[in-house]
């Protein structure tokens, strides 16, 4: 099939996400390698933004495909209520890589199924009903993992799910100055108290903001609301679904703060996305609640051994290649490229990163740090950065005033700087139609 009958045939017969359909332009993808994928015409692209921030490991790994394959002939479905050997070993696997006791997992189909059973588990375990989250941020597209979302997504869905509470965020981009952590848990606490500690089940926060902004905890913020938590009996939910599994130059961003949460979802980074897998890790203390209680929650893909068998082997690649250590180095190479951006371009507020995890934020002028896309819009500028990058076969995520630098962890320092290079060149014309 050609690009252009791929593109026809998928918008006329199928919806696209998050889209008034009319507007969707998608590239036609026929094949990925590494960190390119290519046009059935051949036309290359670097994968700037690893798809959704989620093919880690790189596109089309051998080992992973052949693990997938090697499953698919042995034994491509097994029922939640089974044991096989790729759900022991996951498990068991899980709980060593997982920070502090967390020890028990509940797999499901993606992110927002893990966020659903997490807000479940957190009512179940302490009886209360209110979960906190905050506004920049996003949970997931499933009816409760949307209310817990900050972001404008939820809009068209409220009034959702009762019982969620949204609480600011320790900000620190570009709109305004940096809240401190102080700040932050001092807000944190007065809404607790407003709302009545005894009523809140849980707090869940994105331990690195993604979407909304890669927005970096301040030191000291992840630890006082672990304190929080602990003082009001409220248990502490992070969604690690697009910072898990080595993106943030750490297993699991939690890790860089040595905080342990008593719930911790993932999806995304643990298959690579070559098969959709999200799980709920679980201290072993909130999970020995289920030991005498039922625990309501099933679906027909728990476990699937496809995805338990991608994970498996997408586990043991950031393992034999040293991934996790990769984006650590890389994102060092990256945050020099990113540090040197807003001195070469007066278009750029700021250019936020922790490992490969990065983004840039566009201003209209830096002295009154107007964004170049208003909140929830955009521009025609941003449209033209966008369509620059797309014609020179750099992929990444443009949104609002922001585009994003999330390459997959196998990337050299080479691909690294002619991305970099392509983003400089877009910038320049930026700079050009903002004088
Ligand atoms: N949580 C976070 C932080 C995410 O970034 C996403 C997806 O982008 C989700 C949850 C939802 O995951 P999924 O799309 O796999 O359901």
């Amino acid at each position: 099939m050609t690009g252009e009958q791929m593109v026809a045939l998928t918008r006329r017969h199928t919806l696209y996400e998050w889209s008034a359909q009319a507007s969707v332009d998608p590239i036609p993808v026929a094949r990925a390698e590494g960190v390119h994928f290519w046009t059935p015409e051949g036309k290359r692209y670097i994968d700037f933004n690893s798809q959704l921030m989620c093919v880690n490991a790189g596109h089309g790994d051998p080992r992973i495909v052949k693990a997938i394959q090697d499953q698919a002939a042995t034994l491509a479905y097994a029922n939640p209520f089974m044991a096989t050997e790729v759900r022991a070993r996951l498990g068991e696997k899980l709980a060593q890589l997982t920070p502090g006791d967390i020890d028990v997992f509940f797999f499901t189909n993606g992110g927002s199924e893990a966020n659903e059973n997490a807000m479940r588990i957190a009512r179940l375990v302490t009886g209360r009903h209110k979960i906190l989250a905050r506004y920049r941020s996003y949970h997931g597209g499933t009816a409760g993992s949307l209310t817990l979302t900050g972001d404008p997504r939820r809009w068209a869905m409220e009034p959702g799910m009762p019982g969620i509470v949204h609480v600011p965020h320790p900000y620190h981009g570009i709109q305004r100055g940096s809240d401190t952590a102080a700040e932050a848990l001092a807000q944190l606490e007065e809404i607790i108290m407003l709302e009545g500690a005894h009523t809140i089940a849980a707090f869940i926060l994105e331990t690195v903001t993604g979407t909304n902004g890669i927005l970096v905890p301040p030191d000291g913020y992840l630890e006082g609301v672990r304190a929080l938590c602990d003082r009001y009996g409220i248990l502490l939910i992070c969604d690690e679904v697009m910072s898990g599994f080595g993106r943030t130059g750490a297993w699991f961003a939690v890790d860089h703060w040595k905080v342990v949460p008593d719930i911790l979802t993932m999806a995304k980074g643990l298959t690579s996305a070559y098969v959709p897998l999200g799980a709920v890790g679980i201290r072993r203390g909130i999970a020995d609640h289920f030991q005498e209680k039922v625990f309501y929650g099933g679906l027909t893909y728990n476990s699937h051994p496809l995805g338990c068998a991608a994970a498996l082997a997408t586990i043991q690649v950031y393992e034999e290649d040293g991934l996790v250590q990769r984006a650590r180095d890389m994102g060092g190479v990256m945050r020099g490229l990113l540090d040197a951006l807003p001195d070469a371009h007066p278009s750029v507020g700021e250019a936020r990163s922790i490992g490969l995890f990065g983004l840039v934020e566009l201003v209209r002028d830096r002295a009154t740090r107007e964004p170049l896309a208003p909140f929830n819009g955009s521009s025609p500028e941003m449209q033209a950065l966008g369509r620059f990058f797309r014609e020179r076969g750099l992929y990444t995520f443009v949104r609002w005033n922001t585009f994003f630098t999330n390459p997959p962890l196998c990337i050299s320092e080479a691909d690294l700087r002619e991305a970099f290079a392509i983003i400089d060149e877009g910038l320049t014309r930026v700079d050009a139609s903002l004088n």
